[in-house]
């Protein structure tokens, strides 16, 4: 820790106070996924300033707009500041102040209560978008007895790529921005890192990475600026990711554009993956996917043809029930062209944490069994999940209908489940139909609002943790500190422990810190905890081409282009193109009647996801949600510019205000996701106006190993919202 000196105003009048010593606490920004160095200045145990570290080897010294908001995020008027227990129906808006010991005594008793009549499995654990706490939520949930646990992104984003590649590659391949070495091309798919989470930090080090000027594609079927500035351009029809990718396959293996010598000796099931593509022609793709025979040929071509190249990915690619296989057909790439584990193409993640004690010894092979949908989605919640999880669809219905067992509790850090769970509706039938709903949040969101207790948690200045960042940046280990306390708030870990200690479990009852000191050890960084906590973070040293020790780990000791792990579990080992449930091709009569074809999940700077709304600086920045359309889809709707707009799909309607635009196709619209309006003081605070999952599905058919329901590429139909209505 650093002290300075406060720069102070000198008075005339009267000689000034001695200002308080400001300290300096070395942290790392949680705002999103990321982990930006930061420097947090306080004062009198009160967060005065937090500024880039510009030591950090993630953001060199910058901060996007939510990391400069962080004080006006901590000292929020609406902060959740102790706990609050409901005193009206459901719903009602009504709460009473009262004690931890009082809120955690109870919630000890309804569980057990719950527990002893229905079984553990009766209580279900939910988190949101993976920071500090979330594999503390399933470590509570395995202490607890109970296998469903669950997180919206472990079957819709990021975690069917971790799981993929875990089975395909052995491990998870980041890109190598910390190196030195920069790339030559980038292709960037399904992600608009310049904005976007999960990775924000990375937005810094991606564009550093265009300064050396890389050749650049984008798949995209938004015009985004970087899609505006690449060398080419794929504006694809939203969902036939899988298409596209296979395409390309087929030119690089039908033109001879692979790394012959490293296909040869370090992938398997090369001959099979040649025979599936065979027939997956550009001219094939180009009616599926709307994107030209050519310019497939040429983004091929391009990648295949300038080394290093990287491949930056995100969730738009596990958005419809062919998640694992679109997955798998597009990380093909870098492997058939050698990109990987290389300087400026894709390395390995380091770790430099350990595995997390995740406790899931704790339940029986029956537990295990009983996991909802652990019986169908085997990489989701069985033998091919690095951490396996609740089928959320199935645990809604759980929920809503008792089938095929009753969930009676359910306990949420971090989520706010109505924004964040496809089918918006059915979600909250399922919460409204519980004994015991469980929320700690910051604020009072719309799913908090339906809890029985509310528990105010700690914001990331005013918590200890570690970040190992081995699937963003690959070789930093991080150091989160709590630099400040806010009213009674504490952190997840710390309620999971107390929680833990008062129903007298077995497991799960050590202090935070033992955890985190285990972790740090167990990782072989060979920093320990407060050498770390003094830096912030720890870099450590890059090596390449480590397959070359001891092969890749998976079963072959290859990239298994043919999966030897997917084939052993009943799934098919090679990819294939799925043409999404609901789509003009698939439901022409949907079609007739919903027209157009809605994507969702673009970025937004100000906000994460479902958060941040609430933030005056960045509210104004970006006060309102808005939908994308081209200007010959606003005029045949008679939609101008700014307009309120009804968006409609078979489950509901919501309404988001026009952008028209050209960087559309006419026959897509784009909605954001994420909204609801905390300045609404009813209960439900605005959630049914303009949230993006009132319009997605959550049934069948679903990704046959990950459960992967249908979130992108479904169809819609639009009006303009006339005076007086909504
Ligand atoms: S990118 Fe993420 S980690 Fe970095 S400052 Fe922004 S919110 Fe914080």
């Amino acid at each position: 820790m650093e002290t300075t000196a406060a720069t102070s105003e000198a008075s005339t009048a009267q000689p000034a106070p001695p200002e308080s010593p400001v300290e300096i606490v070395k942290s790392v920004c949680r705002s999103c996924h990321g982990g930006c160095g930061v420097n947090l200045h306080v004062q009198d145990g009160r967060l005065v300033k937090v500024e880039g570290d510009r030591a950090s080897p993630l953001n060199h010294g910058r901060l996007c707009p939510i990391g400069t908001s962080t004080i006006d995020l901590v000292y929020h008027p609406d902060r959740l500041k102790y706990p609050l227990r409901r005193t009206g129906p459901r719903g009602g808006g009504q709460w009473e102040r009262i004690s931890w010991d009082e809120a955690l005594g109870e919630i000890a008793r309804r569980l057990q209560a719950i527990k002893d009549e229905h079984g553990a499995e009766a209580i279900a654990m939910g988190t949101g978008t993976g920071r500090h706490h979330i594999r503390w939520v399933s470590r509570f949930g395995h202490a607890l007895g109970t296998p469903n646990w669950c997180e919206p992104g472990f079957a819709q984003c990021f975690h069917p790529r971790i799981n993929t590649m875990l089975q395909t590659f052995g491990e998870f391949p980041v890109n190598d921005f910390t190196s030195g070495t920069k790339p030559a091309c980038i292709l960037y798919w399904g992600h608009n890192p310049l904005n976007s989470g999960p990775d924000g930090e990375t937005r810094f080090v991606v564009r550093e990475s265009l300064v050396g000027k890389p050749r650049t594609i984008v798949v995209d079927p938004r015009r985004t600026q970087l899609a505006a500035e690449a060398d080419i351009w794929l504006q694809l029809r939203p969902g036939t990711d899988d298409a596209l990718a296979l395409a390309m396959l087929h030119v690089v293996i039908e033109e001879k554009l692979y790394d012959e010598a490293f296909v040869r000796e370090w992938t398997h099931g090369f001959e099979q993956l040649a025979e599936r593509v065979r027939e997956r022609t550009p001219e094939w793709a180009e009616p599926i996917t709307w994107v030209s025979a050519d310019k497939i040929r040429a983004a091929a071509r391009l990648y295949a043809a300038t080394r290093p190249s990287m491949m930056e990915w995100g969730c738009a690619i596990e958005h419809t029930p062919n998640c694992i296989q679109t997955v798998r057909a597009i990380s093909m790439l870098p492997a058939l062209t050698g990109n990987v584990d290389v300087p400026g193409g894709w390395v390995f993640g380091m770790k430099g944490l350990g595995r997390f004690p995740s406790l899931i010894e704790n339940l029986s092979p029956e537990m295990n069994a009983k996991r909802l949908g652990a019986d169908r989605f085997k990489m989701l919640g069985g033998e091919g999940a690095d951490l396996p999880a609740a089928h959320i669809p199935t645990l809604v219905q759980a929920m809503r209908t008792g089938k095929p067992y009753p969930v009676k509790a359910f306990m949420v850090f971090g989520n706010n489940t109505l924004t964040t769970f496809g089918n918006a509706k059915e979600a909250h039938e399922g919460l409204m139909n519980l004994d015991l709903l469980v929320v700690a949040d910051l604020f009072m969101t719309p799913t908090a609002e339906l809890a029985d207790i509310v528990l105010p948690a700690a914001s990331w200045p005013e918590l200890d943790q570690l970040a190992g960042l081995p699937t963003i940046a690959a070789n930093v280990v991080l150091a989160q500190r709590r630099a400040v306390r806010v009213g009674e708030c504490k952190s997840d870990e710390e309620i999971f422990v107390e929680l833990a200690r008062k129903m007298n479990l077995p497991v799960g009852t050590e202090d935070v810190d033992v955890v985190l000191q285990d972790l740090l050890a167990r990782g072989g960084s060979g920093v320990n905890l407060q050498e770390l906590r003094e830096k912030g973070f720890h870099d450590m040293p890059m090596r390449f081409h480590k397959y070359k020790d001891k092969g890749f780990k998976t079963p072959t000791g290859k990239i298994e282009l043919y999966s030897t792990r997917l084939e052993a579990m009943g799934y098919d080992p090679l990819p294939y193109y799925e043409e999404p449930p609901e789509s003009p091709l698939a439901t022409p009569e949907v079609a007739q009647d919903f027209p157009l074809v809605l994507t969702s999940g673009a970025r937004i700077p100000f906000f994460f996801n479902s958060e941040h709304r609430q933030i005056r600086a960045l509210r104004r920045a970006y006060p309102n949600p808005i939908m994308e359309l081209h200007p010959q889809t606003a005029a045949a709707h008679g939609i101008k510019h700014g307009d309120w707009v009804w968006i409609e799909t078979l489950r509901g309607k919501i309404q988001q205000k026009a952008k028209v635009t050209e960087g559309i196709d006419p026959r897509v619209v784009h909605v954001e996701h994420g909204w609801w309006f905390p300045e609404d003081k009813s209960p439900d605070h605005g959630v049914w106006r303009s949230n993006a999952n009132v319009l997605t599905r959550n049934g069948p058919p679903y990704d046959p190993a990950m459960g992967t329901y249908h979130l992108r590429g479904l169809l819609c139909r639009i009006a303009r919202v006339e005076p007086g209505e909504g």
